[in-house]
């Protein structure tokens, strides 16, 4: 049986031009192109996937598929196993034998001993360290809110709630803030884990009548960290034990860092003490990576791979295109990056413009499945219960000129329109008072809660 890099890889994308042509490409894109093969051993092939949803959804719904389609290419392949990339859940996990694993699949953390698994964090990413973390604008303030608590978890900020949207690096910073303290205060008890497996360990423990051992569990921690807490939306008695965690911990001044996808007021389905309790520390967002924070993220991976593939040779320019044409979240860009590598390492070609274009046509179309203009002044306008015709008059009102500046801000920062493009889609406006828009919206951002929040919701409305 192949084990190898390129046998897996090349399984896996055999695999997939079958999928293709049995499900469609919007299928494959959608769910099996997320996934990757990461061991093959006896008769069993293992799949990794980002999510647990994901992982269910496949093996429910292409298990039988997969096993025959596997079957062509390693027919002693007999049944397959979908783990999720973060799966300290999944109790007894047949991991592929380490021979088989592609090292440059997705990692697939190493089974912990029982009792670790019982008692304490999820695995933490080895890759997810503050060295490896790019800073910029964006994402300034969550980076310094992390590394504050990693330096200092005195829960002088209790608790600190990141949030932001899907693959920006929320989880990133989690991993960071645990690796370093546990690196440098071994004594300090941490517990990193996801809202998911909170409610998985406090369900386990209702099953099997130890409640008080998991209370007992969490109350003796120094720093609780709890990823992806909109999980809990909806589900009870889940946000009740959340809840009494959580007061037990602050009353003893432990440190609690919190993620979500988005800020505590805006997340649907928790309790309101939940919510007021999650304000009550630091609330700091991370921001889509803009084009400059996008390109230093891929050079600072570019220089990784090269460190470590001194055959693969990256001409800068596609790193410039793919920074400019990915704008939806950094995962994607890792995804576009790594995509290149597998390839170029396949086919034994250098990584040049036209290259990247055609190896990553399917991405960078998605990508341009792009807001217009159009769409932007609509909603906005909605948004602020304006007439169309508002936004592009010459009224100059607040109450309008605000509003035009966030469309104009919006329209440069989602499509790849000129300025002067941007002007003339604002009633013929020049350039420069596109350029003021722009400038007026990031400044007050910063200072405007309200502004903030409105931006960033109609870009989510816009791009989602
Ligand atoms: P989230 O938890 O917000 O959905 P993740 O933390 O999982 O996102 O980030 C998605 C991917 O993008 C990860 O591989 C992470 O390492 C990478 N990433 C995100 N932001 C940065 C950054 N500023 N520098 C380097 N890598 C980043
Ligand atoms: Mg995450």
């Amino acid at each position: 049986m192949s084990g190898s890099v390129s046998g897996l890889e090349g399984v896996w994308r055999d695999v997939l031009i079958m999928a293709r042509r049995e499900f469609g490409d919007k299928a494959v894109e959608q769910w099996l192109g997320q996934v990757s093969l990461v061991g093959l051993s006896q008769d069993l092939a293992t799949l990794v996937a980002p999510t647990r949803f994901l992982a269910d959804w496949i093996e429910r719904n292409f298990g039988q598929a997969l096993v025959r389609m596997l079957g062509h290419a390693e027919p002693e392949v007999r049944r397959i196993q979908v783990v999720v990339q973060d799966r300290v859940l999944r109790a007894p996990i047949r991991l592929p034998e380490p021979a088989m694993v592609a090292p440059s699949a997705p990692a697939v953390p190493a089974p912990l001993p029982e009792t670790d698994r019982v008692l304490n964090s999820a695995p933490l990413d080895p890759r997810f360290t503050f060295d490896s973390f790019v800073v910029g604008k964006p994402n300034e303030l969550a980076h310094a809110a992390a590394r504050r608590v990693a330096d200092c978890p005195d829960a002088s900020f209790n608790p600190v709630f990141l949030h932001g949207g899907v693959g920006l690096g929320k989880t990133h910073l989690m991993h960071a803030i645990a690796s370093h303290l546990q690196a440098t205060r071994p004594g300090v008890k941490v517990l990193y884990l996801s809202a998911e497996q909170f409610m998985y360990r406090f369900i386990q423990a209702l099953r099997f009548r130890d409640t008080l051992s998991f209370k007992e569990e969490f109350r003796s921690v120094d720093v609780l960290m709890v990823d992806d807490v909109q999980f809990i939306a909806g589900k009870d008695s889940t946000q009740e034990e959340f809840f009494h965690t959580f007061n037990a911990l602050i009353d003893q001044k432990k440190q609690i860092v919190i993620s979500g996808d988005s800020s505590p007021d805006r997340i649907e389905g928790i309790e309101e003490r939940i919510r007021s309790r999650l304000q009550w520390g630091l609330v700091v967002d991370i921001h889509p990576a803009d084009y400059e924070l996008r390109l230093g993220i891929l050079h600072s991976k570019a220089e990784r791979i090269m460190a470590t593939h001194p055959e693969i040779v990256l001409d800068p320019k596609v790193l410039e295109m793919l920074a400019h044409r990915i704008n939806s979240n950094v995962r994607v860009l890792e995804g576009a990056l790594t995509r290149l590598v597998a390839f170029a390492s396949l086919v034994g070609r250098r990584i040049d413009l036209d290259m990247a274009m055609e190896c990553l046509a399917d991405l960078l179309r998605a990508a341009e499945r792009k807001v217009t203009i159009d769409e932007i002044k609509r909603r906005v306008a909605d948004h602020y219960n304006l007439r169309l015709s508002d936004l592009v008059s010459a009224r100059r009102a607040r109450a309008v000129a605000r509003p035009r500046q966030v469309a104009m801000y919006l329209a440069k920062t989602l499509t790849s329109k000129s300025l002067p493009e941007i002007g003339r889609g604002f009633g013929g406006r020049d350039h420069t008072t596109v350029i003021h828009a722009v400038k007026k919206i990031e400044s007050l951002r910063e200072s405007d809660g309200q502004l903030s929040e409105d931006v960033e919701l109609l870009r989510r409305m816009l791009e989602g």
